[in-house]
């Protein structure tokens, strides 16, 4: 089946008999259109792209399994008269997508025009089938995940004592950029000493010193495809508080790695490594959860963590990255990514730990 006709076998269990959809990465990954802009319209027989003059010539190329109509201005000006010519009476729309006002105004102009249409939020149609990649999609993950490898190969060879923060996040970047990437899928991070110990600290202006733990989160984007990948580092003399918290969340990380299968939940997999960090005393220093998915999104299902109740399964590609932050002292991230087969993770990225 292909992925139109796995949403359309959805939309019926839902009492939908069509579906907007707007979530770029969800419109990109139905129809193969990667503009800015656009909408999808499903319905068990048609399927459009609806998108502004700029991009027409775009989606024509890109999506040849829908049909591509031009819309002017904002979905409440164009959806009522697009939805009569396919004739849904209870259309879906992405809840996690579309805004308050936009839905407002959708509603509002439902009623001004007298289309007898229901409007129905819905979240997690698209994103499950995400979730779980084909083969095409795996290459172009795994090849974004060998950029990423590289730029931190690069990174450990050039990093010195003085460079500062930012000298070096750009550094892996024209790296990532040079070896194929486009655009990196988020802004890189490379955090020393206390800053590290912000999971999503920003490059600041900080040079690097000698003994104290340097956390480089990075990624590359390849087709469209993301990849993801965190190491800290120590120059010089690590002190015994790095050695320590260093071996712990490696340990916790191969753990859950070796540990993880299919049919286990999020929240499984990630008691993995918890339960480590949590036995030796840190649980409180690991305040986000182990893993998420990776594809079109950097961030996407499955999540790995406590309270994710989705099933893990074959063929899905996610993080493994436990981390302990200390505050005033930094932090320590090892982070992996997988593909999770029949006898459990297949790691993609393979940068020495
Ligand atoms: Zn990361
Ligand atoms: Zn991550």
């Amino acid at each position: 089946m292909n992925r139109l006709e796995q949403l359309r076998s959805q939309l019926v269990g839902e009492g939908l008999d069509a579906l907007l959809v707007s979530g770029c990465e969800n419109l990109n990954y139905l129809s193969g259109f990667t503009g800015s802009a656009g909408f999808l319209l499903i319905s068990p027989t048609r399927a459009i792209l609806a998108t502004d003059f700029r991009y027409i010539e775009q989606a024509k190329v890109q999506a040849p399994l829908f049909e591509v109509t031009e819309v002017r201005g904002e979905p409440h000006q164009w959806l009522p008269g697009l939805v009569a010519k396919v004739g849904s009476d209870a259309l879906g729309f992405e809840a996690r997508d579309i805004t308050v006002a936009a839905y407002r105004k959708i509603e509002a102009a439902l009623v001004r025009e007298e289309v007898g249409l229901k409007l129905v939020p819905t979240e997690g149609l698209v994103e499950p089938l995400r979730a779980v990649k084909e083969y095409e999609e795996v290459k172009l993950i795994t090849n974004a995940a060998a950029l990423a490898d590289a730029a931190l190969a690069h990174a450990r060879k050039i990093v010195r004592p003085g460079m500062t923060e930012t000298a070096l996040a750009w550094e892996i970047e024209k790296c990532l950029r040079e070896g194929g990437s486009s655009v990196p899928p988020f802004d890189l991070i490379v955090a020393s000493g206390p800053n590290g110990a912000l999971p999503h600290a920003r490059p600041s202006e900080r040079t690097l010193s000698n003994g104290e733990p340097v956390v480089i989160d990075i990624g590359a984007r390849v087709g469209g495809y993301a990849s993801d990948l965190t190491r800290t580092l120590c120059m010089g003399e690590p002190d015994g508080r790095f050695r320590e918290l260093y071996d712990l969340v490696l340990n916790a990380q191969l753990v859950a790695l070796s540990g993880i299968r299919s049919g286990m939940t999020g929240e499984q997999a990630d008691s993995l490594a918890r339960g480590i960090i949590q036995d030796a005393g840190y649980g409180h220093a690991f305040g986000h959860g182990l893993g998420h998915g990776v594809g079109l999104a950097t961030h996407e299902d499955p999540r790995l963590g406590p309270g994710a109740s989705q099933e893990l399964q074959t063929d899905m590609v996610f993080t493994v990255e436990p981390g302990v932050y200390i505050p005033g002292w930094g932090g320590i991230r090892i982070e992996d990514m997988a593909l999770l087969t029949a006898s459990g993770p297949r790691p993609l990225t393979h940068c020495p730990k």
